[in-house]
């Protein structure tokens, strides 16, 4: 039987200490000759042999792009949980290069006499089958649990789990015997035997037990790739090559050949003659080769999604593969999505879009993920990813205009404006991704000096519900470029942007920490210092609940300034609105506060928050805000500065409302309805809101978003451009709507 697998070949190199270096320049010249796997033999207690585990690591150090295994390692001799941390660390320095071959022992009087306890066969198979139980289990970095294994070989008492490997790591057993054919069939990737060992028929009755096992455990039996280790006598020609390995493909389901030679010559007259004519004779007798799903992937699809419908040039991550955990939620929120297409470039986005109308499940689009509303994931439905589409590029050096990829990271932007002196205002967190930012608003550390991110926008390239692509701008459909700098979730896919961006150099960062016993008049003092202060100010003031009796708030802020005297003069005011307690003021590059670390998305539930706009901190507002933080209602409450050059842009040049307010205010609870009835309670100081701070999906909040007017105005865009409501998930415009 032919399980179609692509055809794979590899070597078996001795793992030779004579010199040490012998066996790495093999695998290097297996590299070079086009091999797609090099392996190495495991024989720990072999006086003339490197240990094959450092080998294996030296050896991914020394090549780039060839895969490599042991051959197999000896399991009982390497501790499983170890194995599997070190065996995802070489996955993951190598790039996704190590595939994981094992055996359950060999040479017992070896093992034996390097301390290793004797196992009878039964209990070796027994201790493989716990090992790749532990092993899986240690690369479930994803799961919170800690790890438990009350097992016979391994016992495993609360550890911690991860690293996860960089990729689906396949666990090829080498195996002769029924028992271990057995666990092949029901648990692992591949099936390793060596043809050496094998009698004539071997390989079918191997086959046989092995499908068998997989259909009894609901596996497909091609799953799992049948690799075979293979060696001829020197001078062997081509033809009689040929000869003897086309069977092995066709007739007994080979996918993957593993010449064992250290001869570099043979190495090469494989690589040159015998592979090639291989190739070519395949390709004119077998057509079925291709990936094959597992039956456990299959089962984790979710309804109203044709997943075989999916386009051939879109790459995607389905709830059963591997890299399902990376992508299924996002900062702020946990998910369950049935598909997350990668979209590389423009062309996919449209396909993908297509694709996606067509199902009838519900769809989102995110940039780097990091919307506090958290409608970039779903439950069942699809997510367009443009995480993977992040270039940045000058479009005119004495313009200052640069050209960003909508799945760019502001901390990416920042970085690649640095080496020019620039800066583009954008958020205070350099994670934030570019697409989601700058189709809200986009409220920074410039903010007071050069305004929101939307404001530096002079071009966007779309990618409308009906498919089309559209370039808009203040003279390219200008309703529309209107529409997306403030209202763009809601009008389309954003591939990239044009900003016009500022001469930024090094600036003042400074952070305080401050009593918050008088909370109320805290806030009120940081108020008035902020609209007192000069533009090239900007801050945001946290506080939080008391906690054992101590009340404390937090001012971070940046001084658009390299002088020193000037940060100094702009951050005394601010250092004097309540006891100082800790203080630090830094001189940094733009680009230094805006470099965070990459943080993954593990985001758990729906999360709560809650946004308002408000002109001033007044005594009555203060005095509320105090009692709703004191009362632990928020455990995160956040007020930035705004106006200044926000306020300079007027009201109805985008579709980003409110401008006059100095201040956005922004509350996170734990509950929802403790969080809404005090917002309430303070909804009569706010002016609207900042959609970009805001969870709660009602319409309501998109009359606090936009007054009327401009609400009338994009619902009326919203029917030309999108009428159908595909893009709805995000705070819904509803074309129908009134
Ligand atoms: C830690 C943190 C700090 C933040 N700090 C700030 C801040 O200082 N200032 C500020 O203004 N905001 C800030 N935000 C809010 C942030 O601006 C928004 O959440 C923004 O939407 C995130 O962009 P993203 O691409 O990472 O989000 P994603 O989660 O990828 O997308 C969020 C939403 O934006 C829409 N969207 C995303 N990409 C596109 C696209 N290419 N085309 C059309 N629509 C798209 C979708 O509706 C999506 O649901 C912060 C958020 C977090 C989590």
């Amino acid at each position: 039987m032919d399980y179609g697998h692509p055809i794979e070949f590899g070597t078996f190199i001795t793992p030779v200490n004579d010199p040490p270096q012998a066996a790495v320049a093999r695998a290097q010249l297996s590299e070079q000759l086009g091999f797609d796997l090099v392996t190495f033999q495991d024989h720990p207690y072999q006086p003339g042999f490197l240990d094959t585990w450092t080998l294996l690591t030296w050896v991914a150090a020394q090549t780039s792009t060839i895969q490599i295994s042991g051959n197999v390692l000896n399991v009982p001799m390497r501790p499983a949980p170890v194995l599997a941390r070190a065996a995802a660390s070489l996955d993951l320095l190598s790039e996704g290069r190590l595939a994981l071959g094992l055996g359950a022992g060999a040479f017992w009087d070896a093992m034996v006499a390097m301390g290793f306890p004797r196992r009878t066969p039964a209990e070796s198979v027994e201790q493989l089958a716990e090992a790749m139980e532990v092993i899986r289990e240690v690369w479930r970095a994803d799961s919170r649990d800690q790890l438990r294994v009350d097992g016979k070989y391994y016992q495993l008492k609360g550890a911690k789990r991860g690293p996860a490997p960089a990729h689906d790591v396949p666990i090829w057993l080498g195996a002769y015997k029924p028992r271990m054919l057995r666990l092949v069939g029901a648990k692992a990737d591949g099936w390793l035997p060596s043809l050496g060992y094998l009698k004539p028929g071997d390989l079918a009755r191997g086959n046989a037990i092995i499908d068998e096992a997989a259909a009894g455990a609901g596996r497909d039996p091609r799953e799992i790739r049948r690799l075979l280790n293979i060696s001829g006598e020197p001078g062997k020609g081509a033809a009689q090559w040929v000869d003897e390995l086309l069977p092995l493909i066709l007739d007994d389901g080979v996918g993957t050949l593993i010449l064992g030679s250290d001869d570099p010559l043979e190495l090469q007259r494989f690589a040159e003659e015998v592979i090639p004519a291989v190739r070519a004779e395949l390709s004119t007798r077998r057509t079925n080769a291709g990936p094959v799903r597992s039956a456990v992937a299959l089962a984790a699809r979710r309804e109203g999604i044709d997943y075989d419908a999916l386009p051939a040039s879109l790459t995607a991550v389905e709830p059963g593969d591997f890299g399902y955990a990376k992508v299924r939620s996002t900062y702020m929120r946990g998910g369950s999505p049935g598909l997350v297409i990668k979209a590389r470039d423009v062309e996919q986005v449209v396909t993908a879009l297509a694709f996606a109308r067509e199902q009838k499940v519900p769809l989102a689009v995110r940039s780097a993920g990091h919307g506090i509303s958290g409608r970039s994931t779903n439950d069942g439905g699809i997510v367009i990813d443009l995480s993977e589409m992040r270039d940045i590029s000058v479009l005119s050096e004495a313009d200052r205009l640069v050209r960003v990829e909508a799945g760019a990271r502001w901390k990416d932007v920042a970085a690649a404006l640095a080496p020019h002196g620039w800066a583009l205002s954008s958020g205070d967190y350099g994670g934030v991704g570019v697409g989601g930012l700058a189709t809200a608003g986009g409220i920074g550390w410039l903010a007071r000096e050069h305004g929101l991110t939307i404001d530096h926008l002079r071009a966007a390239d779309l990618v409308l519900a009906d498919g089309s692509r559209m370039h808009v701008s203040e003279t390219e459909h200008p309703d529309l470029f209107w529409a997306v700098r403030g209202a763009g979730a809601n009008f389309g896919v954003v591939t990239s942007f044009e900003f016009q961006v500022d001469e930024v150099g090094d600036v003042g960062f400074g952070q305080f920490v401050f009593d918050a016993s008088d909370t109320a008049g805290l806030l009120e003092r940081w108020g008035a210092a902020m609209e007192a202060a000069p533009r090239d100010l900007t801050t945001n003031l946290i506080v939080g609940a008391p906690r054992r009796g101590q009340s404390l708030a937090q001012v971070y802020g940046v001084v658009n300034s390299s002088t020193p005297d000037t940060i100094i003069e702009r951050l005394t005011p601010i250092a004097e609105i309540a006891p100082l307690l800790d203080q630090q003021v830094q001189l940094v590059p733009y680009a230094g506060v805006m470099n965070v670390p990459d943080a993954p998305h593990e985001g758990q539930g729906d999360p709560v928050a809650r946004s308002g706009l408000i002109d001033h901190l007044t005594p009555s507002f203060c005095a509320a805000a105090a009692a709703l933080i004191n009362a632990g209602t928020a455990y995160f409450f956040q007020i930035r500065s705004v106006g200044g050059a926000v306020a300079d842009v007027p009201e109805v040049a985008t579709a980003y409302s409110h401008r006059a307010a100095n201040f956005s205010v922004v509350a996170f609870g734990a509950s929802k309805s403790r969080l809404d009835a005090a917002w309430a309670e303070l909804a009569t100081h706010f002016r609207g809101l900042y959609l970009s701070f805001e969870t709660d999906q009602s319409p309501e909040r998109l009359a606090e978003a936009w007054p009327p007017a401009t609400l009338a105005r994009l619902r009326a865009l919203k029917r030309e451009y999108d009428p159908a409501n595909v893009f709805r998930d995000n705070f819904n415009i509803d074309p129908l709507g009134d």
